[in-house]
């Protein structure tokens, strides 16, 4: 129907087992993205017919098209896994996009492949949470694969009950992950480690294809990707919950929407996943992780380095510790933006000022337990000569009339705040009230949370309650990682 090429099947066939997807029983388009479709060179109506639902389960394609479980490797919390893989995903094949550059078109719950650990399928609801979470990450601005459409199989999915199963067809600058480096690693074949990093800085970084060290270039590059990506998730307050190697890109874009979710209330220490119980995947310890995980990549690729050891450390070393500076210098310069202040990258305030001022508020958001969302909303209202309020409560009674004092005396930019403090976050207690409906058989509360959320900066009449923080009393929420 719509040709795809097979690049990475093809060139480097050792990560990857060829296979096929399942067919479903009785499929129904649950979502398609017609952005993202038209964005790939599909045209949404003919995607949305039976020979285009089929194209999208992978049930009908061109000949060109070679479809493949991908093979990686990983430590999940912290414990080495010698072989994960595509259990129940196959990455059908690439696609430009307009820009120019490929994308990979990738299928999740498409069946059991050589690599199960389970059942090989997929329930409706977690991969309509993966498309709203990762649809609401891209209209907030953050590097994220996308759902590009979430189709129902007609069959039952067994987990704690049945539950209707679906397939999610999702679009990623590409699946590679520092898993994959472990795994093309392990083989010992130090000429696929090489191809690999060839055919990664050709997708990821083309600008190095002629460097004398490529893998010097990716490094450098996924580093830098993936300081700005984590400084973008502690802006917004988003808990990836899952950081194992496995789920972290070279691309530099959010993969894997499991057990996340955004704070409501801000806390450093706040953990939505069942079964992160050591708090390794911590809101706050996820710059730390993300270098612990840049340090495996970084490992990885040493024999590529410097065939002398040591001067193979040395040159990790040194690239690994550009990650803090890159993360502070993202974060500060988001933190700039997010209070208003002048320059593009912060730089009309000295950036111990923005952090002495984060600092000071951020502690207040803690110390209250206020939540973080709308607080740094509500200060474009006070930049604008509003009330100093947050919520229920004013300044003074948090300890902040100073801090507001001192704040607007940097005359911030309201509208500058505003297009970087969203509004409509993807709140838990919205998400599982949508998703719950939408198991049984009504997807309105999913469509019109995806509207809402496509918008994050622009407050619109009628929306209140999806601005607002959960319900007054409402338990801690929890996310499950049986999906
Ligand atoms: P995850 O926890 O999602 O990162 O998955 C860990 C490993 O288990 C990966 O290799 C997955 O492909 C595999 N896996 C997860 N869920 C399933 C499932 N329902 N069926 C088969 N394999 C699965
Ligand atoms: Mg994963
Ligand atoms: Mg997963």
């Amino acid at each position: 129907m719509y040709p795809l090429s097979d690049d990475f099947a093809r060139l480097l066939p050792e990560l990857s087992v060829p296979w096929q997807a399942e067919a479903p029983l009785q499929p129904e388009l649950l979502m398609l993205s017609e952005p993202l479709a038209r964005d790939l060179g599909f045209d949404p109506v003919a995607l949305r017919s039976d020979r285009g639902i089929r194209f999208l389960l992978g049930t009908e394609l061109d000949d060109a098209a070679h479809p493949v479980a991908q093979l990686y490797a990983g430590h999940q919390f912290g414990s080495y896994v010698s072989r994960l893989g595509d259990g129940r995903a196959l990455l059908l094949g690439e696609r430009r996009g307009s820009d120019g550059r490929l994308r990979d078109l990738h299928l999740k719950g498409s069946g059991k492949t050589p690599l199960a650990r389970a059942d090989g399928r997929a329930a409706v609801g977690p991969m309509l949470r993966e498309s709203l979470m990762g649809e609401a990450m891209h209209a907030l601005g953050v590097p994220t694969t996308r759902a590009l459409a979430v189709i129902a199989t007609g069959r039952r999915v067994i987990r704690d009950d049945a539950l209707p199963g679906a397939v999610l067809v999702r679009v990623a600058d590409s699946h590679l992950r520092v898993g994959t480096f472990q795994y093309a690693r392990s083989t010992g074949d130090l000429e696929l480690l090489r191809r690999l990093v060839d055919f990664a800085v050709a997708r990821h970084v083309p600008e190095a294809v002629e460097a004398p060290d490529p893998a010097l270039a990716l490094l450098r590059h996924v580093v830098a990707a993936q300081a700005r990506l984590v400084a973008s998730w502690m802006l917004l307050g988003f808990v990836h919950g899952v950081l194992n190697t496995d789920n972290v890109t070279i691309s530099g874009q959010t993969i894997d929407y499991g057990p996340c979710a955004f704070i409501d209330a801000y806390d450093p220490a706040a953990v939505f996943s069942s079964i992160d119980h050591a708090g390794r995947y911590a809101f706050g310890t996820q710059p730390a992780i993300t270098l612990w995980n840049l340090t495996r990549l970084a490992e990885m690729l040493l024999p590529l380095l410097s065939e002398d050891e040591s001067a193979a450390t040395a040159l990790a070393t040194e690239v690994l510790e550009g990650f803090a500076p890159a993360y502070e210098a993202a974060w500060i310069a988001g933190m700039a933006a997010k209070l208003g202040l002048s320059g593009a990258d912060g730089s009309g305030h000295a950036s111990g000022e923005v952090a002495e001022l984060a600092g000071e508020f951020l502690g207040a958001l803690q110390r209250h337990r206020l939540d973080f969302t709308s607080s740094f909303r509500a200060l474009g209202g006070i930049a604008r000569g509003g009330a100093a309020r947050f919520g229920e409560h004013s300044a003074a009674d948090l300890g902040l009339d100073e801090w507001v004092a001192r704040w607007l005396d940097l005359t911030p930019d309201a509208e500058r705040m505003d297009a970087v403090n969203p509004i409509y976050i993807p709140r838990n207690h919205l998400v599982d009230e949508a998703l719950d409906a939408a198991s049984d058989g009504d997807l309105s509360l999913v469509e019109r949370l995806a509207g809402v959320l496509a918008r994050p900066f622009e407050e619109r009449a009628g929306l209140e309650r999806y601005a607002a923080g959960p319900p007054e009393g409402a338990p801690p929420h929890r996310t499950f990682c049986g999906t």
